[in-house]
């Protein structure tokens, strides 16, 4: 478990600017949604809190520690995708626990680790099946599977959801709601739709052209928007 500090956060490309200093504090434990319309930046802040991308300007600290110049492995972090590409020729077993595999953790403990997210998962039938025979929903859970294997400190999620059906997507936000409250990890959320926002956040960071506009409880900016645009944001339904 971690706390993520952001301290300004500015990021270039090029000589353009696009995200132009978003700060705030994630408390312990915190599921915190990053919400917004395409191209705001949510998935570029988030990048750089994995450190794919790097920072421009400000600092970023998990558990008190900086950690601008550490490489992604060395950031106590998971990312799940929405384009979560499971290697197709691997079983949900290979691919839970590849990650492992390739930081050379011994096999019995893989197995062990696998065997436990699994089920956690409710994966536990599916272990000696590949990719291609299973729901989208099971395969979304591997996703989840191949980053709590790891035990991270935070888990980040980039518009997990938006390759399923619409109703999957609306039991899969539960799932993924309960087991992060059953595992207590800090996470980060991004998603541009209001409603999944709304749903999952503790707290919910509405961001528009690079700008956090609002940081607050789903309630609370809901009843009190601070912006016109978070008012017309959350409150028009997507
Ligand atoms: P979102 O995830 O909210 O849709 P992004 O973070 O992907 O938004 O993009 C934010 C802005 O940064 C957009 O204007 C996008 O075009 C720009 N951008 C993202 N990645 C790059 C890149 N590698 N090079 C140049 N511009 C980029
Ligand atoms: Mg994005």
């Amino acid at each position: 478990m971690a706390t993520v500090e952001l301290r300004n956060i500015k990021k270039r490309f090029g000589k353009t600017e696009v995200i132009h200093g978003v700060s705030t504090e994630i408390d312990d434990g915190e599921f915190i949604v990053i919400v917004g319309p395409s191209g705001c930046g949510k998935s570029t802040l988030l990048r750089m809190v994995a450190g794919l991308e790097s920072v421009s300007d400000g600092e970023i600290r998990i558990d008190g520690s900086r950690v601008n110049e550490r490489e992604p492995m060395e950031r106590d972090i998971a990312m799940v995708f929405q384009n979560y590409a499971l290697y197709p020729h691997m079983t949900v077993r290979q691919n839970m626990g590849y990650g492992l595999k390739i930081a050379g953790t011994p096999k019995r403990q893989i197995a062990a680790k696998v065997d436990e997210a699994a089920a956690l998962l409710q994966l536990s039938d599916y272990l000696d099946r590949r990719p291609k025979a299973l729901s989208g929903g099971q395969r979304q859970r591997v996703a989840m599977g191949r980053a709590i294997v790891r035990e991270p400190k935070v888990f980040l999620f980039d518009e997990p959801l938006s390759n399923l059906d619409a109703k999957l997507r609306v039991q899969m936000r539960l799932e993924i709601k309960e087991l992060q409250e059953r595992i207590g990890v800090t996470s980060l959320y991004v998603t541009h739709d209001q409603v999944e926002a709304m749903t999952m956040a503790d707290r919910m960071i509405v961001m528009n052209a690079g700008r956090a506009e609002q940081i607050g409880k789903p309630l609370d900016v809901y009843e009190r928007p601070a912006t016109l645009f978070a008012a017309q944001f959350i409150g028009s339904p997507s």
